[in-house]
């Protein structure tokens, strides 16, 4: 399996050339030394006590990789792959992703290694205490702003805030977003990620001039953000014809209906029952290998790597998952005139969001729903078109474009600070 971390590297050194026309060779050199390891590494395992009177370790994580445009921001993860190199990446990826998008973060990430399926409700609540507990004296509205991301939900951004508070001995609604509305989370938080990436797709279609009704998508992952997507998209008359979960993927020829999928997926664990019911089931290699227009993977990292790619048969790749394609993979997707949407562009309609529940917080005022999705809009119109005149200027990647414009930015905010 690819090191995520590695090619959060690697990502960081293909743009070092481009990055060579505006800073001196050695300045350079040290400002990528600087952002391939993380500003602050947290780590501890988390001692916590389960409700069946036994205690058990939990391996934790938070890397803050970056804060030179603002605070830390990211979010925490709970999953059984969770490894100190895999958040590192997500941290990396969230100084550019802030960066791209130009709202005043650096980059932070999460995680605990276990998987929270196989723990009950009272116990995840436990965990989640005790990680908030661990990461008190190192967050706050002006240092790192978690969020959530996989497995991770608003009640957990609550148990988290309320222990944080209650560590604190002040109100602080603005240290966690992606928090229930109740607590002071942001209308349109929950279907930001997947409207951003629509908003994307938008861009995109206009610049080739694709017709929505023309335009087969395949989607990896049914969770939040592939969830969203898929119903913006089949909203606008895209045609969805498969999306899977873990388990396996459903294919219709025809079109799925989105949210009969969704009712199917809360009333049921898998999609693996849905056969025969109008629905075909594939696997998910066999999603990945589809003849589509659009390929989303919205599930985890490496989902395209030098094993599967040359089965790839779409030419448009829209990634909002974080990571799904290794930079191998994307080489050679390019070479074959696959254009790669990257996540840093694609999914940064969260952490937008995000701020905007940040900002409301620091205000202690509420924005419409209307407000938050007009705001998400400009943001992401405007970031696709920078990302996109870069990309037709120099004739590079949409992915090197959203770096150089990211690191350009970082790299400049590091500079003004004196710390290069
Ligand atoms: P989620 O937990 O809600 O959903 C994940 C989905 O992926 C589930 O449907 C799961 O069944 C599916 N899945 C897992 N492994 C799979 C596999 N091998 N094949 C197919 N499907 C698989 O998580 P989410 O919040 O939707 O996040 C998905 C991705 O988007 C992650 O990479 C996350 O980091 C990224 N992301 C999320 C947000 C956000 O706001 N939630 C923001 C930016 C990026």
């Amino acid at each position: 399996m690819a090191n995520a971390f590695n090619n959060a590297k690697s990502q960081l050194d293909d743009i070092a050339d481009l990055l060579g026309d505006l800073y001196d060779k050695q300045f350079l050199s040290k400002a990528l030394r600087k952002l391939k390891k993380p500003q602050y590494l947290l780590k501890k395992d988390l001692n916590v006590k389960l409700s069946n009177g036994k205690t058990k370790s939990f391996k934790a994580f938070r890397s803050q990789h970056n804060d030179a445009r603002g605070p830390f921001k990211g979010g925490i993860r709970f999953h059984q792959d969770v490894t100190e190199d895999e958040v590192k990446a997500l941290s990396v990826w969230m100084t550019v992703k802030c960066a791209v998008v130009d709202i005043p973060y650096g980059g932070g990430k999460g995680g605990i290694k276990f998987d929270p399926k196989k723990f009950s409700v009272d116990d995840i609540q436990k965990i989640s205490r005790a990680y908030s507990r661990f990461l008190a004296p190192d967050i706050g509205p002006w240092i790192d702003v978690p969020a959530p991301d996989v497995n991770t939900n608003s009640q957990i951004m609550a148990w988290m805030l309320d222990e944080f508070e209650k560590t604190v001995g002040e109100h602080s609604p603005a240290t966690f977003t992606g928090k229930p509305i109740e607590l002071g989370g942001s209308l349109g938080r929950t279907e930001a990620t997947g409207l951003g990436g629509f908003y994307v797709l938008e861009s995109y279609a206009k610049v080739r001039n694709l017709k929505p009704q023309r335009t087969k998508i395949a989607i990896q992952g049914f969770g939040n953000v592939g969830y969203w997507f898929a119903k913006y998209a089949e909203d606008a008359k895209y045609e969805i014809v498969a999306v899977s979960d873990s388990s396996s993927a459903v294919i219709r020829e025809n079109g799925v209906d989105v949210q009969e999928l969704y009712e199917f997926k809360k009333a049921n664990n898998s999609f693996s029952e849905l056969k025969g019911k109008h629905y075909d089931l594939i696997s998910n290699d066999e999603l990945l290998e589809l003849n589509v227009d659009i390929l989303v993977p919205a599930a985890l990292e490496n989902a395209i790597n030098n094993k599967n790619v040359k089965s790839v048969q779409a030419p448009v790749i829209l990634e909002l998952a974080n990571g799904p394609v290794t930079p191998e993979a994307e080489k050679a997707l390019l070479d074959n005139g696959v254009d790669v949407l990257p996540d840093v562009l694609a999914n940064a309609g969260g952490v937008t969001v995000s701020y905007f529940e940040w900002v409301q917080n620091l205000h202690g005022y509420r924005w419409t729903k209307e407000k938050v999705h007009e705001e998400l809009k400009k943001i992401m119109d405007r970031s696709f078109e920078e990302i996109y005149q870069i990309k037709q200027d120099k004739h590079i990647s949409y992915r090197k474009a959203a770096y150089f414009l990211a690191m350009k930015r970082v790299i400049d905010a590091m500079k003004l600070r004196g710390r290069i």
